[in-house]
């Protein structure tokens, strides 16, 4: 065989030309700390804020510290296996999530990464955790009612969509349940919604989940949760990430509501990190962002304009107190970034009231523009009869014989007080509340006895759905209270009263 130089040639010009390099250039840094689940990196001088490092065996970390000569890193799981010395990299990235519908259904961790056993899910695309909130153009006024389906809320401290509405209350007083009886009540009316977990225990989160599956709302829920045994990290970026699948939503125009469960256990986790990262503390040990960590969250609730597609995320955060004490220092930042809260406790939980919301001390600033007329109809002067009902009680305690006014409006108040209990996952569509309502502020239950009272307004209910239904089919569809409709009410009333 006979070999030709200028083939030779060609084959070696060819190659030289079609030459592509393969290297991969990566910034790497190295461990000189680690413990606590945070590390402490040399040599990452071009690093970003919140950027993703990888650590040798593939876990992920967070740099949060750029210290002149090396970064302070969280990492996001196990850190058993990070060494001094180890390699880190750089990725470029900030910290990502999948986003998208194929999440809806689905139980998460703050990563996106599945924890239900049902398989890979099929991102849309991925979004930033962190990302800046719209800003005022961007948005536009609340107008539009988010139903939560419980009477005493949707008639006197209601909610709008894009607003941010607090649920505030000691431990076991309810809150979880008004959030998840909220997201029950969306079913059916086109809101995707969120259940972010923040630091509760594995067993708590499943029950949940089951009751969501138990109503139909799993559908249209995602559950994104950082258990209680998971590293603080974890806890910091769960509401991050949940809102960062809403605004996915909230983009496309739809609406979304997204229930941060809670955020005082969010600001523990996040005190634990800063204080490993040797952030200065300040009150209560909390580092000086304490603030900003929940407003640049709480902002990025929002009703966008018509022009951006007119989409909404409504925000339901949570906060626990301690012995009611609302003025301690996370209450009081989470409450005035808020629009509104909703103020739970445990005295009226113990007595029974429940759901046991403080009248007297929950307000909704922005949701009265979005109730529909016929719920103002009848719950416009609720509010008053009900504080003139407690200041009176209160006065009546001591004294014994009362004037015939009195009584009437001590009776009055306690009846009413009656009918606004609600039991456990039993949310009402909005025209029912109207029927109900009504009932209660004419003072139909005058001639009942007080202890019937509750199961009476019940029946009421499955009365009217059952001989009057075209006059709840009337309010849901006309949305106010015509003469007409008032008078056909008026009706019911008797006849139900009569039977
Ligand atoms: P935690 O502080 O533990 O998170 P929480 O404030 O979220 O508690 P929940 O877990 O929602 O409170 O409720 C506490 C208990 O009260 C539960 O057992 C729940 O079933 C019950 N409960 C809540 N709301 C009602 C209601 N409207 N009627 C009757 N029971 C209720
Ligand atoms: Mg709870």
């Amino acid at each position: 065989m006979s070999i030709k130089p200028e083939e030779i040639s060609a084959l070696l010009k060819q190659q030289i030309e079609n030459y592509q390099s393969n290297a991969d250039i990566y910034e790497t840094g190295t461990v000189i700390q680690v413990g606590d689940g945070i590390a402490h990196i040399y040599g990452l001088a071009n690093a970003m804020s919140s950027e993703l490092l990888e650590f040798p065996n593939g876990t992920m970390g967070m740099a949060l510290n750029l210290n002149e000569d090396s970064v302070g890193c969280v990492i996001l799981g196990d850190s058993t296996d990070i060494h001094e010395g180890d390699i880190v990299k750089r990725t470029g990235r900030i910290v990502t999530v999948p986003v998208g519908k194929n999440l809806l259904g689905r139980v998460v961790n703050p990563l996106g990464v599945p924890l239900d056993n049902k398989g890979d899910i099929e991102p849309e695309g991925y979004r930033n955790i962190e990302e800046s909130a719209p800003g005022i153009i961007a948005r536009q006024g609340v107008n539009t009612p988010l139903q939560t389906g419980i009477k005493s809320i949707d008639s006197m401290v209601p909610i709008g969509r894009g607003q941010r509405e607090l649920i505030i209350g000691d431990r076991q007083t309810g809150k979880t349940a008004l959030a998840i009886d909220t997201i029950i009540n969306q079913k059916g009316q086109d809101v995707s919604c969120i259940y972010v977990a923040i630091g509760q225990k594995a067993s708590t989160v499943a029950s949940v989940v089951q009751k969501l599956k138990e109503f139909g709302a799993m559908d249209y829920t995602i559950v994104v949760t950082a258990f209680a045994s998971e590293p603080a990290p974890m806890l910091y970026i769960a509401p991050y990430a949940g809102a960062a699948m809403g605004e996915h939503f909230m983009y496309q125009g739809k609406d979304v509501l997204i229930v941060y469960d809670d955020l005082t256990k969010q600001a523990a986790a996040y005190r634990e990190l800063s204080l490993l990262l040797r952030r200065p503390p300040g009150r209560e040990a909390y580092p000086g962002d304490i603030f900003y960590l929940h407003s640049r969250l709480l902002e990025r609730a929002a009703r966008l304009s018509d022009e951006i597609g007119g989409g909404s995320m409504t925000a339901l955060p949570i906060i626990e107190t301690q012995a009611g004490d609302i003025s301690a220092y996370i209450p009081t930042n989470v409450i005035s970034i808020t629009d509104g809260q909703i103020f739970l406790e445990t005295d009226l939980f113990n007595s029974g009231f429940r759901p046991a919301i403080n009248i007297g001390l929950s307000v909704s600033r922005v949701g009265g523009s979005a109730q529909i007329k016929a719920m103002k109809q009848v719950s416009g002067s609720l509010r008053i009869d009900l504080a003139q009902y407690r200041e009176l009680a209160a006065f009546s305690q001591f004294g014994s014989d009362l004037d015939q006014v009195t009584k009437n409006t001590l009776d009055r108040g306690a009846k009413m007080m009656e009918i606004l209990k609600q039991a456990q996952y039993s949310p009402l569509p909005v025209e029912e509340e109207v029927a109900v309502l009504f009932f209660a502020t004419r003072n139909y239950a005058k001639d009942i006895d007080i202890h019937e009272v509750a199961a009476k307004s019940n029946e009421l209910i499955t009365f009217l759905k059952d001989f009057y239904p075209n006059i709840l089919e009337k309010i849901r569809t006309d949305k106010q209270l015509s003469d007409e409709l008032t008078a056909q009410l008026d009706e019911a009333m008797q006849a139900f009263l009569s039977k």
